[in-house]
């Protein structure tokens, strides 16, 4: 059955039958993150999508079903700017709950650090207004794990007064992945945290299926984002303007505008997908992969290097449950599966390529876990050790009967989150 609620008494009604049905209950906004379903309730949040901003106190309140791009321009007419992502399709709630990487957090933080309130129906038909008062422990957790303890119906945030940044894409024209990535990384080690950016190496397959434009070839692309000025960017990004580039359109932007620059698809699309934070990354442990990546492949496959650290190395006050706070990148793989693609077996893949670089992660990063990779890629994986079982208490006092089911699984104690091995510890059981 599938609920498009006009009102949050609509969502309580809907959670409320779930509950007493004891059936699966799935929430989504956009589809972005869509996975199988299972029967059960499905709450698509898309017409609750009202903005309000206040733009004296700079803060947004804002609807479940609200976009980036419908919260972005609203915030634009007061000159302020939320900490959106690299789409302005995707869902802003199920984004922030889900931590939220901008490309300004390195010098803001997660979006999740910046929630001020939320209100949220839990399984037990209640609705909760969460802050740090009325609330503090399902506040903390649902700054991170809200999709695993409701619906969430209502989100208060702080906004940025930023008009203008300066942004776009390097777009190099080198075949040698390898050395990007170590160029790559040898410049983020001296970026200020006014600096975010990620790179992105593509690789499409020779298919008739693809546009001309990319059919069978492989892409590196730098993207920056920065609050500089356009003199002290244009100084800092000089080492990656000597690699010789196909294009380079960074530029001034307007605040609103930003996800112009990423090039993300404008519908949502199928992606399956695995993400993990590390304390280091070096061009040597990614050689492998990336000649994996390089072979005669069947579907798109992206591996993407993003700088973390900064402002999201920073815990917020009130805290909140987002793990990898000490990591300083994060490594993902994406494939844009056929309707022929086997998931599992691509699941099986991503986790076979991110285990072969021979990074030790501190965990993997939630928002970019796409598609049916539960199994490999445990939403647990995404937490604090020492939080989990905090986290797990909280789900079963809201949702006793087990009916939620978020789009990266159960959060769930009974795995070992350091089960995936380092470099060392494979050697030494070999
Ligand atoms: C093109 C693209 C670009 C992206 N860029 C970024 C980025 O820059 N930074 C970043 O951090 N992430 C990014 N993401 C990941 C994105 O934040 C997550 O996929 C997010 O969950 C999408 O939310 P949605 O509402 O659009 O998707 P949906 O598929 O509608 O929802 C995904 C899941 O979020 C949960 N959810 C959604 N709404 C609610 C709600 N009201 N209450 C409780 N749970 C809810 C549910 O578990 C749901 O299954 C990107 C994703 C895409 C597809």
């Amino acid at each position: 059955m599938t609920v498009e609620p006009l009102n949050t008494d609509d969502v309580i009604r809907a959670v409320a039958h779930a509950a007493s049905h004891r059936i699966p209950l799935r929430t989504i906004s956009t589809g972005h993150g869509a996975t199988s379903g299972e029967g059960g309730v499905l709450i698509r949040t898309h017409r609750l999508s009202g903005v309000h901003i206040d733009p004296d106190r700079q803060i947004a309140d804002i609807g479940p079903g609200a976009t980036w791009g419908q919260v972005g321009a609203a915030a634009a007419r007061h000159g302020l700017a939320p900490l959106s992502g690299t789409a302005a399709t995707v869902g802003a709630a199920g984004y922030t709950v889900g931590g939220g990487i901008s490309p300004l957090s390195r010098r803001y933080g997660y979006a999740a650090d910046h929630v001020l309130d939320l209100d949220l129906v839990t399984p037990d038909g209640r609705q909760r207004t969460l802050d740090a008062e009325s609330d503090p422990e399902l506040f903390w957790a649902a700054r991170g794990a809200a999709s695993s303890l409701g619906v969430v119906t209502r989100l208060r945030f702080r906004l940025f007064p930023i008009t203008k940044v300066r942004a776009g894409a390097l777009t190099l024209d080198v075949d040698d992945w390898a050395d990007v990535v170590g160029r790559y990384l040898d410049w983020t080690a001296g970026i200020s945290d006014t600096t975010s950016s990620f790179l992105s190496l593509k690789n499409f397959p020779d298919s008739p299926d693809l546009p001309e434009a990319v059919r069978g070839k492989r892409t590196a692309t730098i993207y920056v984002t920065s609050l500089d000025s356009t003199e002290a960017l244009a100084t800092s990004l000089e080492p990656l303007r000597r690699l010789p580039l196909a294009a380079d359109n960074v530029t001034d932007i307007a605040a609103a505008d930003l996800a112009t620059v990423f090039n993300e698809p404008t519908w949502p699309h199928a992606f399956q997908g695995d993400a993990i934070a590390a304390m280091g990354v070096s061009a040597s442990t990614l050689s492998g992969p990336l000649s994996h990546l390089s072979d005669d492949v069947a579907v798109p496959t992206f591996l993407f290097v993003h700088h973390l650290g900064g402002g999201m190395s920073a815990a917020p006050d009130p805290a909140n449950a987002i793990g990898n706070r000490a990591a300083r990148y994060m490594v993902r793989i994406v494939t844009s599966p056929t309707p022929t693609t086997d998931p599992v077996a691509t699941a099986a893949e991503h986790d076979r390529t991110l285990r072969s670089l021979s990074i030790e992660p501190t965990g993997r990063v939630s928002n970019f876990l796409f598609g049916d990779n539960v199994p490999t890629a445990p939403l647990a994986d995404c937490y604090d050790p020492a939080d989990l079982p905090r986290l797990a208490s909280l789900v079963t006092r809201v949702d006793l009967d087990n009916i939620l089911r978020p789009a990266r699984g159960p959060i769930s104690t009974g795995r070992d989150h350091r089960r995936w091995p380092g470099r060392s510890e494979e050697r030494r059981r070999k």
